[in-house]
């Protein structure tokens, strides 16, 4: 059950928790961006929260993209239409942060802006050359499996690296960073290595000097339950649903 009326307050209670998790880490809270994750919401309450998004962003004089994203091809798809005119303002960034199947690829062109849950040279290299058949530039993020949980995408981190590189060399995508979902555990300290992690890996690319890395900065880490975990360890994104929409009908994604 949608609850717009209480989506600004919830996305500002966010935007307060992740810079209050920015500000005990000496970072600057302008560094780290919340990305809506709208799984099973419905288009109207995702453009409710899209449309808070934008209000703090002009308040905050913030003029980046206000950022979603979905776990699902269909919901994507089902939902682009409603999005269509922000994205194409330049107001709005859809990505994609759930498995995908190489044979969406075509989908998810038409649709996201950056898919953050590239796995595979396989998906990679479909992405690639539908993106260069259009005639534009994917941005992509690595998505790594840094817990080893078997129930999670991601490559493994010791792979992560040399997969990376890869990717960032194929014409008609551009690596922008790296994604990962934390651990589940009740220990912080094991969360927090994981995302540690994955910062270790966005390093060591960059430090590389490989070709098309240069751009692979984000790190897409952190959720309603880590998110100060995250951005503890350099998180630039943190990816939201619960805290903002609250409680999902049915578990998904
Ligand atoms: C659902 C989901 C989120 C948001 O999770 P919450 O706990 O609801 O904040 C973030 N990232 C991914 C990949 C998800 O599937």
């Amino acid at each position: 059950m949608p609850s717009s009326p209480g989506i600004p307050a919830r996305l500002a209670a966010v935007h307060e928790r992740a810079a209050a998790a920015a500000e005990a880490a000496g970072r600057d809270p302008h560094d780290v961006r919340v990305l809506l994750a709208t799984k099973t919401q419905d288009a109207p309450a995702v453009l409710a929260g899209v449309e808070a998004a934008l209000a703090a962003a002009d308040r905050a004089g913030d003029g980046r993209p206000v950022l979603v994203g979905e776990n699902r091809v269909q919901e994507l798809v089902a939902k682009a239409p409603a999005l269509a005119d922000l994205v194409a303002a330049g107001r709005l960034g859809v990505h994609m942060i759930g498995h995908l199947q190489r044979n969406k690829a075509n989908q998810v062109l038409a649709t996201a802006t950056c898919v953050e849950s590239v796995d595979s040279l396989a998906l990679a290299t479909a992405l690639a050359a539908r993106a260069e058949r259009d005639g534009r530039t994917l941005d992509v993020m690595v998505q790594v499996n840094v817990s080893g949980e078997e129930s999670k995408s991601g490559v493994p981190p010791e792979d992560a690296a040399v997969f990376a590189t890869r990717v960032a060399g194929l014409a008609g995508l551009r690596l922008t960073g790296f994604m990962t979902i934390g651990a589940r555990s009740d220990d912080d300290a094991v969360v927090r290595a994981g995302f540690a992690r994955l910062r270790g890996v966005r390093d060591e690319v960059l430090a590389s000097g490989s070709p098309g890395t240069a751009d692979a900065r984000e790190l897409s880490m952190g959720m309603t339950g880590d998110l100060e975990l995250a951005v503890a360890e350099g998180a630039t994104i943190v990816r939201v649903g619960t805290a903002v929409f609250g409680a999902r009908p049915t578990p998904a994604g």
